[in-house]
């Protein structure tokens, strides 16, 4: 039984209607140890003689025998098998893998040595054996013809097939060269069959055992010209006892890394392109990000955890004792009369810094900023701002305390600013945050603001009589939190009307109560305006309008005590706080039974019609701009990646030449691609952590939340692997062999 034995093989092409012979009727028997040569006219049939030895192409007459079994039932990955267990091939062109060292040419080929350092142990025995000692690491392009056709020829020793297939080896090279390629072709085939294609049949006579003619695609004649060899014996035991693995999915990996590794400025590129594909998408999914908030739908009060709202069902207002009753009763931690602060949202615009930010006033003043202290008394704040508003108030430190003018409906406050926090989710709303008491106070003042009252005052005599009394417009009252508790300051006309009365009294300090802030002085001058100081026990609010009179000054504790005082006060909502939403809601029924209105603060209600046709349109646009930007991503990518794969062409169908698995291959592709891809990720992240921790940016851009991150991530990578895997099918479906000649799919 011979080796390799070939009987009656036909081999015809079909292309565009034309049928080319490519050969007919060979028989052919080899054994091992046999250097063959063939020789024949251009175009006899000596390459593809080579083909179908070598399992690259198919035959559709005969059968070839190898070790006695017939192949003409193979599939391709039966090819691949037998390519893998017994052929290498030398081409004329050479064929090895320009962009991988000599050594990584030579380690391709034992792959199937798990350990690495085995691996590189005998790849560097045999590069020594062909020569290339000193070429150990040259990247193939940069070897000369000789040296590619060593390197081709350690690959070949590396597999130790039984079959080595050259075919015009030396097509491409001088004749010193050529004859050293011969020998060293010989020289490391002993003990296996050589089949040398060649136009020179001078240069291997030397060497040959056998000389095969060609002529029109048929054997012409068939010569031994030496003493047939020795009938070679299996491979040497020795080499029997390297370890060998048929690990798709290890080699795959291993093939990944090499490839990832030796197209390093290609590596890169990939990476570049998914990192900015990842961070564009990211921003682009952060500028439209807010459209989902459409969908949601709005809360009826600004949600405080625990906080509850509470109304009486017969519409009078709740009464700071009732409230601090039900506050009692069920356990409330907190009881805010007027809370009307929590459901107002301001906002903030800066000219010069081109800011602007939407802030809440809360009751945080308590927690620790990171900059400065935190705020004391009503009239200090503590910001809690998105990072871009640095520019306005400074990243360092408080050194000259800046104010922050906080408008509240009709009138504005100047509070002092005492502490700030910068934050970068810039989801989240700026806090001015007060202290308890500022909270109160201004909540207060927001309200009487924003609705039409006035005020009425009396200044008694000191039997209690009132001997004068006004009626004012709150938006004409001024609160001065400097002010002494108790203090109010008269406009002019009262003041002098108050100071009449006082100098017609017969005991002033008595009329007064000798409550002169001024010690003795009756009238002080502020503001070009005299004005008369008073200490007062308090004064009432009606409402409905007075008339205009000037400006009535009074101190932060005069203020909410004339609110208090008002039963006819418009405003009927308080707050009650609980520890959480939960213990809120579990309280909410037990307050609704005492004939109260009370609800969660997130309660929510449905929009109506006409907000939600336009909020659902905006959401349709932003979703359009979102689906362009990551079809256009996904464009760019598989454009890159197809290219990246579509200069893998040549080196994948050497693989394949070499017997490498497609499977194998197909996997090294998907893990190059992801070795690019981790980099990119970890860059991205980064990449998004500066842009967000740079104000002008972090202040265009919506913050993202890390599972958008890791959505966009994955939707990268489906996109990469897909574009992968769609160009390795356009690889893969052209055979071996058209892939070596450049040529496209059928
Ligand atoms: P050689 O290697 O001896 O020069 P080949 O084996 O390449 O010759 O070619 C043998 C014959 O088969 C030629 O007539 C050639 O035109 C034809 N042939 C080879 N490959 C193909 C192909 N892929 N398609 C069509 N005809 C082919
Ligand atoms: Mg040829």
């Amino acid at each position: 039984m011979a080796f390799l034995s070939l009987q009656g093989i036909g081999k015809i092409y079909v292309s565009e209607g034309n049928v080319a012979v490519g050969i007919r009727g060979v028989d052919l028997s080899f054994e091992r140890g046999e250097f063959v040569a063939i020789t024949g006219r251009s175009g006899s049939g000596k390459s593809t003689l080579l083909n179908v030895i070598s399992g690259m192409d198919t035959y559709e007459e005969g059968e070839l025998f190898i070790e006695g079994q017939p192949t003409s039932h193979y599939q391709q990955s039966d090819w691949e098998l037998y390519r893998e267990k017994y052929i290498s091939f030398v081409f004329q062109d050479y064929n090895i893998i320009d962009s991988y060292t000599v050594l990584e040419n030579v380690e391709l080929a034992l792959m199937n040595i798990p350990d690495r350092r085995e691996r590189r142990r005998r790849a560097l025995e045999l590069i020594e054996r062909v020569g290339l000692k000193a070429h150990v690491r040259h990247k193939g392009s940069k070897l000369s013809g000789g040296q590619k056709q060593r390197t081709v020829i350690a690959r070949a020793l590396a597999k130790d097939s039984p079959i080595i297939l050259a075919d015009e080896p030396t097509g491409n090279l001088d004749a010193e060269t050529s004859r050293e390629i011969i020998a060293l072709l010989r020289e490391v085939s002993r003990d296996k069959l050589l089949i040398v294609v060649t136009h020179n049949f001078e240069q291997v006579e030397e060497y040959a055992t056998r000389h095969v003619r060609v002529y029109d695609g048929a054997i012409e004649s068939d010569h031994v010209i030496a003493p047939a060899p020795e009938k070679v014996a299996e491979p040497a035991p020795e080499k029997k006892q390297i370890a060998r693995r048929s690990d798709t999915f290890g080699n795959g990996v291993l093939l990944g890394k090499t490839m990832f590794k030796a197209t390093p400025r290609l590596s890169a590129f990939l990476c570049f392109l998914l990192l900015v594909g990842t961070v564009a998408i990211s921003l682009v999914t952060s500028l439209t990000g807010s459209a989902w908030e459409a969908f949601k739908s709005p809360r009826m009060f600004r949600h405080v955890p625990g906080r509850a709202v509470v109304i009486s069902r017969d519409g009078s207002p709740v009464t700071t004792s009732e409230l601090n009753a039900l506050a009692g009763e069920f356990g409330a931690e907190k009881a805010v009369r007027y809370d009307y602060l929590y459901d107002q949202t301001y906002s903030f615009w800066d000219w010069d810094y081109n800011i602007d930010f939407t802030y809440v006033f809360s009751e945080n003043g308590d927690r620790t900023p990171k900059i400065g202290r935190a705020p004391e008394g009503v009239t200090e704040a503590h910001l809690y701002l998105p990072i871009s508003a640095s520019s306005i108030f400074g990243k360092k430190e408080i050194a000259d305390p800046p104010v922050f003018q906080a408008r509240l409906g009709m009138g504005t406050v100047t509070l002092t600013v005492t502490g700030i926090t910068y934050f970068y989710d810039n989801t989240k709303t700026a806090e001015v945050r007060l202290s308890d008491e500022g909270f109160r106070f201004l909540s207060a003042y927001a309200l009487l603001a924003s609705q039409s009252f006035s005020v009425r005052y009396e200044i008694n005599d000191a039997d209690g009589a009132a001997f004068y009394s006004d009626a004012w417009e709150l938006d004409r009252v001024t609160v001065d939190p400097a002010l002494p508790a108790g203090t109010v300051i008269l406009p002019p006309k009262t003041a002098r009307a108050a100071a009449a009365v006082y100098e017609s009294s017969t005991d002033p300090a008595v009329v007064l109560r000798d409550e002169f802030v001024t010690g003795g002085t009756k009238y002080r001058a502020g503001d070009g305006q005299t004005s008369w100081t008073y200490r007062a026990d308090g004064f009432t609010v009606g409402a409905g309008a007075g008339e205009g009179k000037g400006s009535l000054t009074v101190s932060p504790d005069l203020f909410l005590a004339a609110l208090d005082g008002t039963q006819e006060a418009l405003y009927r909502q308080a707050s009650l706080f609980f520890g959480s939403d939960r213990t809120a809601k579990r309280a909410i029924e037990g307050i609704n039974e005492k004939g109260y209105l009370a609800v969660s603060s997130d309660t929510t209600y449905t929009p109506d019609p006409a907000e939600m046709i336009v909020s659902s349109l905006l959401f349709l646009l932003t979703a359009l701009l979102w689906l362009f930007a990551l079809l256009f991503f996904a464009f760019f990518v598989s454009l890159c990646c197809g290219r990246s794969i579509d200069a893998f062409r040549g080196d994948t169908s050497i693989m394949r030449s070499m017997g490498i698995p497609v499977k194998v291959i197909r996997i090294g592709m998907y893990v190059r691609m992801l070795l690019s891809l981790v980099p990119a990720y970890l860059l991205s992240a980064v990449a998004m952590f500066f842009i967000f921790r740079t104000p002008a940016l972090n202040h265009f851009f919506r913050f993202p939340r890390p599972w958008q991150f890791v959505m966009i991530a994955i939707g990268v990578l489906a996109l990469a692997l897909l574009s992968t895997r769609r160009q390795i099918r356009r690889l893969f479906k052209t055979s071996v062999k058209t892939a070596l000649r450049g040529g496209d799919a059928a």
